[in-house]
């Protein structure tokens, strides 16, 4: 009890060092969040002794707390890996990998199709630090092969492509970055960590061919909401996470407790919505295959897709995103009255939440060399019921061809 009567001044100081602590074995299905920036040591021998290195422990917010702690394991889990580090969105991820991993004088390939904003890093800022980069087709290992040098000294690889979907030969891809002594760090959001185990795309025990370094935009299926922006950078190397994790805290990359109770809200329903959000993709893709208007869908999961076969050995799953290219006869004006006149599936970028999305992209814009000619429209499919969905892409046809 405090005293009822206290002055002012001592009020000020009650309220901060408040005896009252609530009773101990409160449970709940879901964790509790808890905030911090500053974390309180019960003495200063605890404070000189504190551990920064491993999950022992607490050293400041940005080090992590039991909220961030919980939801890192469950990613490294859900990854296939053992260290998670979180940070404030996918690309913060794939930024601290590049930062942490290279030097000036170092090497970096990327795929040529891979998330733009990986090149734009390269090209923008790693470049003025006299990290150099080349673009390589992944879908030619041998041309990759041919790349490599002793200063590659990493190799990001993005199964699918993004945009236009290409699923590479991973295995081949990792095997031939690796006999080069290259680190491999796979982008990993399109497959959630359910289409396959990066850690492990074959072989078994001492034999295990994987990714050194899987990145997971948790803004798309594990938050599944569109309202949140988080990465996730997990590797099953002790070595090389305390690396990753001594450069996150160098650069004060924290995320909010409040994202990562949305995060963690979302994770066990992750598997029921990606299957639900692949179930539709493909209902609709296969629907667009048989419109004279479209000259190539673009989805892993169909037969005659660039990379079926690889999708095949390596995947049951596909998440609910593909593209489409239209026919050369349709001018980009035209697929954008198409686009527009869509009222089910929203104008927007990123994907994975409830609310179908679509995107116009051109190609000669945005690949060295484009595959395909014509105007590319990229679906991602939310949770609206698909037959909705086809019935929303019918009747948007008919402003491609007015
Ligand atoms: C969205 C996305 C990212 C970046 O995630 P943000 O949280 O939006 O920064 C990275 N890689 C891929 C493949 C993505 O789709």
């Amino acid at each position: 009890m405090t005293d009822p009567d206290l002055p002012e001044r001592a009020i000020a100081t009650a309220l901060i060092h408040h005896p009252y602590q609530p009773p101990a074995g409160f449970a709940a299905p879901q964790p509790g969040i808890f905030k911090a920036s500053t974390v309180i040591f019960a003495s200063t021998a605890a404070m000189r002794a504190r551990n920064w290195k491993e999950k022992v422990g607490y050293t400041y917010g940005l080090h992590g707390t039991p909220t961030t702690f919980t939801l890192e394991e469950r990613i490294a889990t859900l990854e296939g890996g053992l260290h998670t580090v979180l940070v404030p969105s996918g690309l913060a991820a794939i930024a601290l990998t590049d930062m942490a991993l290279l030097r000036s004088g170092d090497e970096l390939l990327i795929p040529d199709n891979a998330y733009n904003p990986n090149k734009e890093l390269a090209r923008h800022e790693l470049a003025g630090w006299g990290i150099t980069h080349r673009f390589y087709d992944p879908m030619d290992v041998d041309a990759l092969a041919a790349m490599l040098t002793p200063a590659t000294r990493l190799v990001w690889i993005e199964p699918p492509g993004s945009v236009t979907m290409e699923f590479p030969d991973l295995t081949r891809l990792v095997r031939v970055a690796r006999s080069q002594g290259a680190l491999v760090a796979l982008d990993n959001t399109w497959g959630a960590g359910l289409a396959f185990n990066p850690f492990r795309l074959e072989g078994a025990g001492v034999d295990t061919l994987g990714a050194d370094i899987s990145v997971h935009a948790l803004t798309k299926y594990p938050s599944g909401g569109g309202d949140v922006l988080m990465g996730a950078v997990t590797t099953r190397d002790p070595a090389l996470h305390l690396k990753l994790n001594a450069a996150h805290m160098r650069m004060g990359w924290g995320v909010a407790a409040n994202d990562v109770e949305t995060v963690l809200r979302a994770l066990p329903s992750l598997a029921l919505r990606y299957a639900a959000a692949d179930d539709a993709g493909r209902a609709l893709a296969r629907w667009w295959s048989t419109r004279p208007e479209v000259a190539q869908v673009l989805h892993p999961a169909l037969e005659g897709s660039p990379g079926h076969a690889h999708w095949q050995r390596l995947c049951s799953r596909s998440a609910g995103l593909f593209s489409i290219v239209f026919d050369e006869r349709y001018t980009a004006r035209q697929v954008d009255a198409f686009v527009d006149a869509l009222k089910l599936f929203r104008i927007g970028f990123s994907w994975a939440g409830p609310v179908s999305l679509v995107v116009p992209y051109d190609l000669t814009a945005m690949r060295e060399r484009p595959r395909w000619r014509g105007t590319l429209v990229r679906f991602s499919l939310g949770l609206e019921a698909v037959d909705d969905l086809i019935a929303d892409s019918a009747q948007a046809l008919a402003a491609l061809n007015a």
